[in-house]
């Protein structure tokens, strides 16, 4: 089958075209600038990238433009729309409605609204690029896979936040997680590389990108992960804060005469290492660099970023009763040693052991600790287009 993977965002739509018998990508781009002017980047499987200025008013168009590359008679990779099998569409957040990937229909839909008020920023944004693939491509099954579905198994003693019951019953305030289908990915192909079944395996990953999060899976499923109700919640991020004392939300405010969608704003935009370098970057390549040219601000970034890694994986191991293996995934945790040196520095009492050499990996399927290490550590490259074309087979193979 041919699976059109598509991720929408308010400004934003990013798609592959996947062959799902080969799990090969056929093509793959990004609209940007929605509702602006509009740009189409095109780069079909062994040809070059393309780059299209084109307009795109509303979402339809953008998804009118994508379908316009793959069906062109020059560059195309189908013949017609009708040579796409499937169309799988990455939504945020399922709340406790999806506890796995859904068909698209009207009622899928509906549900889906309801759990917007949770995620007011991500789900609307998801829900157009959904509608604007059903409009044009009416017959053409669509599969939703959710970032939160597979932290639905957590027990209610993750999930629970420390506050009145009734704000759970009422507004279904706890933690939900996020980066499921990576970690889902991860945490499967991590059991099959250290020989273990996935169903009786204490493992660990840690998605580190500009968004990051750590997950604690037993026996194949998710028990504990560090974001929450919104992604904003645990480990420090690119821009975003990651835990903090709500506390300090109140102070800030008064202090900076803000309101709380200011307050928001600092958290979720002018945080994490960015905000803690003084505004140097998100990028931790920069990070690096400052360090090299002597930037104090740049050093303490990545000290307080790995610092709270180092945290949540140690917490994780104590909450599984221990661990069989580690995975390092996503733009940084699969690229940056450094950084995996310094979140893995303290994990000796555990006998759990980096090999410096190994460790020098980039990006590649890698075990990166000493054959004595008693838990084996990974750099596992994620793949959430491929993980979200194969859930759409399965969704739609049911
Ligand atoms: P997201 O999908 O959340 O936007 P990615 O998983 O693509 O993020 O990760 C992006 C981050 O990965 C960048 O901000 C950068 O800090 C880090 N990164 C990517 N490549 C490298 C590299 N070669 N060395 C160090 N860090 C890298």
């Amino acid at each position: 089958m041919k699976i059109l993977v598509i991720n929408c965002g308010s400004s934003s739509l990013k798609y592959q075209v996947i062959d799902s018998e080969t799990e090969a990508v056929l093509a793959k781009g990004l609209c940007e600038r929605i509702g602006i002017d509009g740009r189409l980047t095109y780069q079909p499987a062994g040809g070059e990238k393309k780059l299209t200025d084109i307009p795109m008013p509303t979402h339809t168009q953008a998804v009118q433009s994508v379908i316009d590359a793959l069906t062109d008679e020059n560059t195309g990779i189908v013949k017609s729309l009708a040579d796409i099998d499937a169309v799988g569409h990455r939504l945020v957040h399922g709340g406790e409605k999806f506890k796995e990937s859904a068909l698209v229909d009207d009622a899928m839909i509906a549900a889906m609204e309801d759990v917007n008020p949770l995620a007011p920023l991500h789900n609307p944004a998801n829900l157009i690029g959904v509608e604007a693939c059903r409009k044009l491509m009416k017959d053409t099954p669509m599969v939703g896979v959710f970032d939160t579905a597979f932290h639905q198994t957590m027990p209610e003693k993750a999930y629970l936040y420390g506050i009145p019951y009734k704000y759970y019953e009422k507004y279904g305030i706890r933690k939900y997680g996020f980066h499921g289908t990576s970690h889902s990915f991860v945490s499967k192909r991590l059991a099959e590389l250290i020989g273990k079944p996935y169903d009786s395996s204490k493992l660990i990953v840690a998605h580190l990108g500009n968004g990051a999060s750590i997950c604690a899976v037993e026996n194949g499923k998710s028990v504990d992960t560090s974001m929450g109700l919104s992604p904003l919640e645990g480990l420090i991020m690119g821009t975003r804060s990651g835990d903090i004392d709500p506390s300090a939300v109140e102070y800030l405010a008064d202090k900076e005469g803000l309101d709380m969608k200011g307050v928001m704003n600092v958290l979720n935009k002018q945080s994490g290492v960015y905000g803690l370098s003084g505004d140097v970057s998100s990028d931790f390549r920069d990070l690096w660099k400052g360090v090299e040219e002597g930037n104090e601000l740049c050093r303490k970034a990545l000290e307080v970023f790995s610092y709270r890694v180092t945290k949540y994986i140690g917490g994780y191991v104590a909450a599984m009763n221990g661990v069989d293996a580690i995975a390092f995934t996503a733009g940084l945790g699969e690229n940056d040693s450094g950084i995996r040196e310094m979140i893995m520095e303290n994990f000796g009492y555990l006998g759990i052991e980096l090999d410096n050499e190994a460790n020098r990996i980039r990006g590649e399927e890698q075990c990166i600790s000493t054959p004595s290490s008693k838990a084996a550590v990974w750099v596992v490259p994620t793949n959430e287009e491929l993980a979200i074309a194969r859930e759409t087979v399965r969704i739609l193979g049911k």
